[in-house]
């Protein structure tokens, strides 16, 4: 499996360890020397009374603090840009599910090494010229467009710049050029099959796709199988953040086992979110990115907050980049609820097994009388609509007893009618508190 054919750029993908850690150390020095050139890292070096140039390998940068969103936020718009404003290209703003949105600028070159990092992921899974890719996701502020899209016409798709929403023209698009590849977010994936089904198309009959590319927000394993099945193509795992560029930060190869990060441009750290200090080798925690190749806003020890682990082990495809597994979700995303804490993925793993729940679900936490309750409110599949109380109440009480093998706690479970729940082009909102109001 490590013939030439299955490397965008074997030079840095198929390194050895060691070759690997010297191109991080030259290019961590770089951007060393890059990141003071920026208001918040000049101030910050001058504050921590460090000296860029004093660094003697990859082992000092965990003498650094932490950057986090908040510094992006305080230093917004300009604090962190490390070049001239005329040497700028592009900008894009985080989505802000969160809070207040962050900036991020790139120079012609970060364009162009984001778009290598997109060719050399998408060729990975087996995409060559002669494929019509179809971008079913935000072109604008959202990375996930013009990333793939940039990335799709560097490795030389023919490239559909769809965007999100406008299903039924999607579907006409994907039988009129015989779309092979899409990108989608799994919440729109999943939207997206009744309305085929409703116009009468069976992607495995009618349509010519053969591989997904589905990321920007946590999905299970289940949904995974669901997009799969459904269309009839091989889903790969895709993860990026606009701080470090956007997509195409880690990727799954064709063994679909975790997600290679590009350790050329990115230096992983894993650590316990509590304490801050590294978790042991192979253990869940929060992952905090450096980049290695980035001019215009480099970030030094960025906590992503997103939760996962490397995957021990090295990959059978021949790629020195350590891999991810999948993301439990956003440490931010964690709710508690009568002492229990609980990832929105969880509650849709156990969902997504039962066949008669439908593609949307809302996990709904509400105070009543000074109780926390959590409410999980479930479309069903038109099939089941149809079915008589009795098989209602069934699933009902299957649905609340999964749940609860998962959680430990009893959720009240309630069924709604397919396409009831509210629903968006964009990321999927799985969970509204409202205990806090
Ligand atoms: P944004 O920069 O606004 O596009 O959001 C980036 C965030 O989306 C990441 O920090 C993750 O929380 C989430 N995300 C992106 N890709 C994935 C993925 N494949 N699985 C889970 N979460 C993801
Ligand atoms: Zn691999």
């Amino acid at each position: 499996m490590t013939d030439n054919s299955h490397f965008w750029e074997k030079s840095v993908e198929a390194l050895t360890r060691s070759q690997l850690e010297d191109l991080q150390w030259v290019r961590l020095q770089k951007t060393l020397e890059r990141v003071t050139r920026s208001r918040f890292y000049e101030d910050r070096f001058k504050e921590w009374g460090l000296s860029p140039s004093r660094f003697e390998g990859l082992d000092d940068l965990c003498r650094l603090p932490f950057t986090t969103k908040e510094d992006l936020r305080s230093a917004y718009p300009y604090g962190f840009l490390c070049t001239p404003r005329d040497q700028l290209v592009r900008l894009h703003v985080s989505s802000g599910t969160t809070g207040q949105a962050t900036a991020i600028f790139y120079t012609r070159k970060d364009v162009e090494n984001w778009a290598d990092l997109l060719a050399r992921s998408m060729y990975m899974t087996g995409a060559r010229p002669g494929d019509t890719f179809q971008n079913l996701t935000g072109y604008g502020l959202f990375t996930g467009g013009l990333g793939f899209h940039y990335g799709a016409e560097r490795l030389g798709l023919l490239t559909i710049p769809a965007g999100a929403g406008n299903s039924k023209r999607q579907i006409q698009l994907m039988r009129d050029f015989a779309t092979s590849i899409i990108h989608i977010i799994p919440s729109y994936a999943l939207l997206l099959m009744p309305i085929m089904m409703e116009m009468g198309v069976d992607p495995r009959r009618d349509l010519q796709l053969r591989i997904g590319f589905v990321g920007a927000e946590p999905y299970s394993e289940e949904v995974r199988r669901r997009i799969q099945d459904f269309y009839g193509i091989r889903v790969f795992n895709s993860y990026g953040l606009s701080e470090m560029n956007g997509p195409g930060v880690a990727f799954e190869c064709s063994s679909q086992q975790g997600m290679h990060v590009w350790e050329d441009s990115y230096l992983v750290e894993i650590i316990d979110p509590q304490t801050l200090k590294p978790v042991p080798h192979g253990s869940y925690g929060e992952m905090v990115l450096t980049s290695l190749n980035r001019e215009a806003m480099p970030l030094l020890r960025y906590r992503t907050k997103d939760l996962t682990r490397i995957l021990p082990g090295e990959c059978p495809c021949g790629r020195v980049h350590r891999r991810l597994d999948r993301m439990q979700g956003r440490s931010d995303d964690m709710f508690i609820i009568k002492g229990v804490n609980i990832f929105p993925v969880q509650v849709e793993q156990v969902l997504m097994n039962i066949p008669q729940v439908g593609n949307n679900y809302l996990i709904l936490l509400r105070n009543e009388n000074n109780i926390d309750e959590m409410i999980v409110r479930v479309e069903v599949t038109d099939r089941v609509f149809v079915e008589d109380m009795r098989q209602l109440q069934t699933l009902q009480k299957k649905i609340a007893r999964d749940l609860r093998g998962e959680l430990l706690i009893t959720p009240l479970v309630e069924l709604v009618e397919p396409h009831s729940l509210p629903k968006n082009d964009g990321k999927a909102v799985r969970l509204r508190d409202e205990r806090r109001k």
